[in-house]
């Protein structure tokens, strides 16, 4: 994901904070100022957030080292404002693998939770309603004591967030994939996508009523729905589809001695906006360039720029008997919008990128909805 800063690597897993997240941490910290006018509490407002988001990227490697028991790959965890993402390889098939995958994130907050549990009673610091009432009206949020019992209360709401049966929570694939043992994959989504749906609408419903925040999660759940089913039926729509049947067999290229200057002259006549570029001889791809590139190289260094000062060198190389759909998801998690296509021998015989992807989802769908 673009704009997201490293923060470190677990088991070859890239832990990234994406820039957005900073402003919530910055925003909880004004609110905490501007209530208690005392730069501690701001601070201690902002340690709070972090801590809580510690145990966002917790929920998330749950999920990632349950799926690497399984065998699949997990390349990064995002921080955002409104939790983790976890960016798997591919989804896994069976049912019950998906149903242990997804609750392992919200395992990982209870857990959490009990930890924290016994560790203010071990330590006699379980406030009891009377420090409770006392600790809101006084205003004290940040003693160790409150500090742990409301990270032990974030845990909690966490874990019971996931658990709501709908997509995009761990919930909706729990659900999916206990149906998903009584029928096929698609079905079992559309189910589960329409019982988050109407859950969803409750939410907003309710949310009038009692708490605003109802309505946005209402909303948040109604529009991640909807996304999953969506891409659930892409998946059916490429099923048994192989890459050499959607990627283009004619496709801009240009040797890495080539300047940008070349380029954009082949883009002004053209609808080219991607290139794969080859080594002097043309043998081998060394580097795939998109318009994002040209455009800051551009800028930066000036048109004169050899392509390969600027190029992407980290690329997927796809095989054009490979299954399109499992294509698609490599190309999404590289970050790159073109990919080459190579055949038995190694050769470069196309490429594909994700505008001809969806071009020819398009012209499948409405090929099937004549027949
Ligand atoms: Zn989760």
């Amino acid at each position: 994901m673009n704009g997201a800063l490293k923060i470190g690597t677990v088991k070859g897993i890239k832990i990234q904070i994406h820039w957005s997240f900073w402003i919530i941490v910055f925003w909880i910290m004004m609110t905490y100022y501007m209530q208690s006018h005392n730069v501690k509490d701001a601070l201690m407002g902002g340690v709070f957030v972090l801590a809580i988001f510690a145990c966002v990227v917790l929920h998330e490697l749950g999920h990632a080292l349950t799926a690497m028991h399984y065998g699949i790959k997990t390349k990064s965890i995002t921080l955002l404002p409104i939790g983790g993402l976890a960016n798997l390889e591919k989804i896994p098939e069976k049912p019950k693998q998906e149903f242990v995958i997804a609750i392992a994130g919200p395992m990982v907050n209870i857990l959490i939770t009990f930890i924290l549990y016994f560790v203010l009673q071990a330590t006699d610091m379980f406030p009891t309603q009377e420090d409770l009432k006392r600790m809101l009206q006084n205003n004290q949020k940040f003693s160790a004591q409150m500090f742990l019992f409301n990270l032990m209360a974030a845990n909690m709401i966490l874990a019971l967030f996931n658990f709501i049966p709908a997509f995009p929570m761990d919930g909706g694939r729990m659900l999916r994939a206990l149906l998903a043992l009584k029928m096929d994959r698609v079905t079992a989504t559309q189910i589960a996508s329409s019982i988050g749906k109407t859950l969803a609408i409750v939410f907003i419903f309710l949310g009038f009523f009692f708490d605003f925040w109802l309505v946005f999660i209402g909303l948040f759940v109604y529009l991640g729905a909807g996304a999953e089913a969506i891409q659930e039926q892409n998946k059916v729509a490429f099923k048994g589809v192989k890459v050499k049947s959607a990627m283009m067999r004619k496709f801009p290229s240009f040797a890495e001695t080539e300047t940008l200057e070349d380029v954009v002259k082949h883009m002004l006549k053209t609808q080219d906006k991607e290139f794969l570029i080859f080594d002097i001889n043309f043998t081998q791809v060394v580097g795939v360039l998109t318009q994002n590139e040209i455009l800051t190289g551009i800028q930066t260094y000036g048109g004169d720029t050899l392509v390969s000062e600027v190029m992407n060198r980290d690329f997927v190389v796809l095989h054009e008997n490979e299954d399109l759909n499992e294509a698609y998801l490599k190309l999404l998690s590289s970050g790159l919008s073109a990919a080459p296509v190579v055949n038995d021998e190694g050769q470069v015989v196309g490429m594909i990128d994700s505008d001809n992807i969806k071009e020819f989802m398009i012209l499948k769908l409405s090929h099937e909805l004549k027949n």
